[in-house]
């Protein structure tokens, strides 16, 4: 079983030896590919069943799904139980669904005597890269619809949370996925990953990760033309204007700012609060946010659990060392007094709720993605003013946008530069819609109508009679 990263004092990997991860990179798409010309030919209703299956089997083994997630990522017993594991239950049971409603397109063209229609093939051995921040969660969001659409896969879990993944191997064949069907690599990034990227019988990839990895990626896959879903960071925007219902807003906003230590690529990083509410926010803010309970993740009454290694920690923390140099103030956070954790935790990689104020834009914590529970509150006074700041970094990924006023919150959410914006709340999904980011925080959509697009190729046929 996994240790618990609120025990560990370093990182580990889970990778084998790294040539032999190559080979088994070679021996999983092998198997792919020859299990494609079986599974393509299933009918969508035959896949269907077997998705709903496996959702079946993960869900009667929720509680051991979710202690492992919590011992293995650092997450708290109750966040893997209440949204790692009942996500990925649902992921498949939706693909599974989704897949009997698409339709194809035709048009006419009766002066010709002419019909067009369009038909959708699965592609074939899809490759799957996943992060370690809801490792189940996020790897099931592609493996369902891959396989739903009637492609193989080739899946590397991220090396640091690989346990969920392989519990969910030992299922597959109860629930009816013949073999090789979906194949679950466990690597490094730079050994297995890369691997899945460059081999040319794997025509295409869905990432989710840093930046910076799909960069690499882009690079590596480019001389094979493949098709790439790319799923990345965010530097998220909450605007809070001075109508807003702070009742509501204010645990929202702590917990889009805080859930999952902050290690989830929606979590609000920069709070822009209208001048007029600005101190009221601030001191009603901090104060709940100090009652934030952190410490032992198995523990469910404990709010923020670890986070996923010390180099992790170091990092985040060095991002609020950054900002107190700059002159910004920290108001509440950072440390963690360790001998007022349980003794089993006391080397853990723990890190209170942490917010910074004072900051200027320009700063690195309100322009570079931190993944850690920190969050920077500003003042801002006009719209006109916040939708540029909010618009001033790289990323692109999701806002939040809080106001009575509605034509205020369409306007705004209109002009925002992000792939999802909730306004008066956070995190509502609904997977039928497209998700993903603009700018450096992705390429391409998920979601039902995006997913299938994504996972099948598109023919148009024209018949003359
Ligand atoms: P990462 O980019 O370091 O790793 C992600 C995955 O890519 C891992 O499985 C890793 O092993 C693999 N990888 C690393 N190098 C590779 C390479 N050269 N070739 C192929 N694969 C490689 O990201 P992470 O640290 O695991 O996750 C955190 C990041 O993920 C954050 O930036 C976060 O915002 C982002 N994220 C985005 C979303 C989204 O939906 N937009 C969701 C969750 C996390």
């Amino acid at each position: 079983m996994p240790q618990r990263r609120g025990q560990r004092r370093s990182s580990t990997t889970m990778a084998p030896n790294d040539r032999r991860v190559e080979e088994q990179v070679e021996a999983a798409v092998k198997a792919a590919k020859a299990a494609f010309p079986i599974w393509s030919s299933k009918s969508p209703l035959e896949r269907s069943q077997i998705l709903n299956k496996l959702a079946d089997l993960i869900e009667h083994d929720l509680e051991a799904f979710a202690q492992a997630e919590s011992k293995d990522q650092g997450k708290t017993i109750t966040f893997a139980r209440t949204v790692d594991i009942p996500r990925a239950v649902y992921n498949f049971r939706f693909f599974a669904s989704s897949i009997l409603h698409h339709t194809t397109e035709c048009t006419e063209m009766p002066t010709m005597g002419c019909i067009h229609y369009t038909s959708r093939t699965p592609v074939g051995v899809a490759g799957l890269i996943s992060p370690w921040n809801l490792p189940l969660y996020l790897l099931t969001w592609k493996i369902a619809p891959a396989i739903a659409c009637g492609n193989t896969v080739v899946a590397k879990p991220s090396e640091m949370t690989s346990v969920t993944a392989w519990m969910m191997c030992k299922l597959l064949e109860k629930a009816g996925i013949p073999h090789g069907v979906v194949n679950v690599v466990f690597g490094t990034g730079s050994k297995a990953g890369e691997a899945l990227v460059c081999h040319p019988d794997v025509p295409l990839i869905s990432f989710t990760g840093s930046t910076l990895t799909a960069q690499r990626i882009t690079e590596k896959s480019a001389p094979h033309c493949k098709q790439l879903s790319l799923e990345l960071g965010g530097k998220n925007p909450a605007i809070i204007f001075d109508d807003a219902d702070l009742t509501q807003c204010i645990p929202t906003t702590l917990r889009s700012s805080f859930a999952n230590q902050g290690e989830i690529c929606l979590c609000t990083s920069r709070i822009f609060v209208q001048r007029g509410i600005y101190n009221e926010f601030l001191k009603r803010f901090v104060a709940e946010a100090k009652k934030w309970k952190v410490g032992d993740p198995s523990d469910p009454t404990v709010d923020v659990g670890a986070l996923i290694s010390k180099e992790h920690l170091e990092k985040v923390r060095n991002y609020v060392k950054k900002a107190q140099a700059e002159g910004a103030r920290v108001l509440c956070g950072e440390g963690v007094d360790s001998l007022a954790l349980p003794a089993g935790n006391q080397k853990g990689y723990f890190m209170l709720p942490t917010v910074i104020t004072e900051v200027k834009d320009e700063s690195c914590c309100m322009q570079e993605e931190i993944f850690g529970p920190v969050t920077c509150v500003v003042a801002f006074d006009t719209e006109e003013e916040v939708i540029e700041r909010a618009n001033g970094v790289k990323y692109g990924l999701a806002a939040t946008v809080w106001s009575s006023n509605v034509g205020r919150v369409h306007r705004v959410a209109r002009r925002l530069q992000c792939g999802w914006v909730w306004t008066n709340c956070w995190l509502v999904r609904d997977l039928n819609l497209p998700f993903g980011g603009m700018k450096a925080s992705g390429i391409g959509r998920e979601g039902a109508k995006d997913s299938y697009e994504f996972f099948t190729e598109v023919k148009t046929i024209t018949i003359k009679h």
